[in-house]
């Protein structure tokens, strides 16, 4: 411990957090039940390349599991189930989302939206600690050289396979500094169903997490419309802590997420 001045850095741990995570190297141990014969042939162990090569025939590594069998490892003696990349997971019931999301609203009130946001950020960091070394394996490409799209969709797979729902990202107005997700079956609102507001505050805090971490600066979500407010899915916008504030206090007035967007799009001064 120094008794110096704290060194700038302590004064934005999230620009550390950041920063650590992009510092990251490739991974190839997260992918281990997902080589193939060729990876041994080639003794390929996680190096990247300028691009991404092309190779045909039987791939390196198994990519996108689109199968409950072939993603998921089950076993039943050590009462274990663990993904394709060796991460533990649990499934639960309808019944067990409902009961932790309404005794968080019991025991905080309106306080429990801000908790699960900060628990899906938290998980979106840490989920992006695992992501970004494992997905320069698996292309065999530094991360600053891929394509957003293609770490976008290869982030999201995984989670649509394990029942988070579909998305679509929108980011046409990213140069703008504006992000926005459409998702499709919402695990929670889907559970939760039509109570007139928005539910989503986990996925609003993960979007935030991870979306914090590709842009390498601090983001923050918010859920404008959402399918527990009577709507055909949920949409997020992800931007700076102000433009989210802005947004929350016009969604909070009742602004529908067209009026949201001009306001924004008024307030964008470059
Ligand atoms: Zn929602």
């Amino acid at each position: 411990m120094s008794t110096t001045a704290l060194p700038a850095a302590a004064e934005k741990p999230i620009d550390k957090r950041l920063s650590l995570i992009w510092g990251k190297g490739a991974d190839a141990q997260q992918l281990s039940l997902l080589r193939t014969p060729r990876a041994d042939e080639e003794k390929v162990n996680g190096q990247v390349q300028e691009s991404i090569r092309v190779v045909t025939g039987q791939q390196i590594y198994k990519h996108n599991h689109f199968t409950d069998d072939q993603f998921f490892k089950h076993n039943p003696q050590a009462g274990l189930l663990t993904n394709a990349y060796g991460q533990r997971v649990v499934r639960v019931t309808e019944d067990f989302v409902v009961a932790v999301l309404g005794g968080l609203e019991e025991e905080l009130g309106d306080a429990a939206g801000e908790i699960m946001y900060k628990c899906g950020y938290e998980w979106g960091i840490a989920d992006m600690g695992s992501f970004v070394p494992r997905v320069q394996a698996e292309y065999e490409q530094a991360v600053n050289k891929m394509r957003m799209g293609l770490l976008l969709e290869t982030w999201w797979w995984p989670l649509k396979l394990e029942g988070w729902g579909e998305w679509n990202y929108d980011l046409r107005q990213g140069k703008q500094g504006l992000i926005f997700i459409d998702l499709y079956e919402s695990a929670v609102a889907q559970t939760i169903g039509n109570i007139g507001k928005v539910v989503c505050y986990f996925y609003a805090g993960l979007f935030a997490g991870v979306f914090s971490v590709l842009a390498r600066r601090q983001l923050s979500a918010i859920e404008i419309q959402c399918y527990s407010m009577g709507e055909d899915h949920c949409k997020f916008l992800i931007a700076t802590e102000k433009r989210v504030n802005a947004a929350a206090f016009w969604r909070q007035e009742g602004a529908t997420f067209k009026d949201i967007l001009g306001k924004l799009n008024g307030t964008v001064t470059g």
